[in-house]
């Protein structure tokens, strides 16, 4: 994407990002602190979330909020006490970032662990929700809320071996669509991001044989995930953006 961010994009804007200890999350993270934004930390690792805290306050000379929140074992009431909390903290969100997720296997379906199966739903759908839920009166409050999803695509076309993550990813797709048309309304827009192959831990454990160098960086999708939460992108809900639009899903040769 060719988009040149005014510096000052997201000054004023309090924004939360989940899975925010590592990969894409955590670039996000450290991107928006860069352009102004108020940023609220959510991870499962206080250690490693503690040192995006402290990477955040070097580059905008603050420490920022965060909180440790294991979408394992989240259920809705941690989701609500997390909201209650922050109302005590900050007058609005004017964006979240659901970025936290897991891989789970990858395997056919007929050997699809059920357990994992339901790791995968619960962290990446179940949590997802309950935290939107508990989040939205708080998004509201803004006059330019943007809710921001993160898809892949084997959320919009199914893979064989891809199993829980791809429906859970389908399962993200029409959560982003429902809540979109709901809130057409409001000053609140609804979106994806399907970040495409990125050099990750995730990418690095579902294509192991996979050559690191051959993927673009979190650091480069920036310009997406930057537009989706300033006031550029104000008019575009209910839509699923590519962060790498030109690139073939599958493994980099
Ligand atoms: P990473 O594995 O690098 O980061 C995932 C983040 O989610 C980490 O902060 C991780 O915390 C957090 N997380 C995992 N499990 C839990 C949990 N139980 N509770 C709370 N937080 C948790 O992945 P990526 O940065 O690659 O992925 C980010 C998003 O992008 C995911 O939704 C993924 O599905 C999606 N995506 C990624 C692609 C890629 O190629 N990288 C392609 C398409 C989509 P911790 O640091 O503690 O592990």
């Amino acid at each position: 994407m060719h988009y040149q961010p005014k510096t000052d994009l997201l000054q004023n804007r309090i924004l939360l990002i989940t899975g925010a200890s590592d990969g894409i999350g955590r670039e996000a993270a450290l991107t928006y602190a860069r352009y102004g934004a108020s940023v609220i930390l959510l991870g499962r690792s206080e250690d490693k979330l503690r040192h995006v805290a402290q990477q955040v306050n070097a580059v905008c000379g603050s420490l920022p909020h965060w909180f440790t929140l294991d979408f394992a074992a989240a259920t809705p009431e941690d989701c609500q006490s997390l909201a209650h909390k922050l109302s005590g903290l900050i007058p609005r969100l004017d964006g979240v970032l659901h970025n936290a997720g897991i891989l789970g296997d990858i395997c056919p379906m007929d050997e699809q662990d059920p357990q994992t199966w339901q790791n995968v739903m619960q962290v990446n759908v179940n949590v997802t929700f309950f935290l939107t839920q508990a989040l939205l009166p708080l998004l509201l409050k803004s006059e330019s809320g943007s809710l921001v999803f993160t898809s892949s695509s084997v959320g919009r076309q199914g893979r064989a071996g891809w199993g829980a993550y791809a429906v859970s990813k389908f399962a993200t797709e029409g959560m982003m669509q429902v809540l979109a048309e709901e809130y057409k309304q409001h000053n609140l827009r609804v979106n994806c991001i399907n970040p495409g192959g990125t050099r990750t831990a995730m990418r690095a454990s579902a294509f192991p044989t996979e050559d690191p160098e051959k993927l673009k960086t979190p650091r480069d999708l920036m310009p997406l995930y930057l537009w989706l939460m300033g006031d550029d992108s104000r008019r575009k809900t209910g839509m699923s953006f590519d962060a790498q639009p030109n690139r073939k899903p599958g493994i980099s040769e």
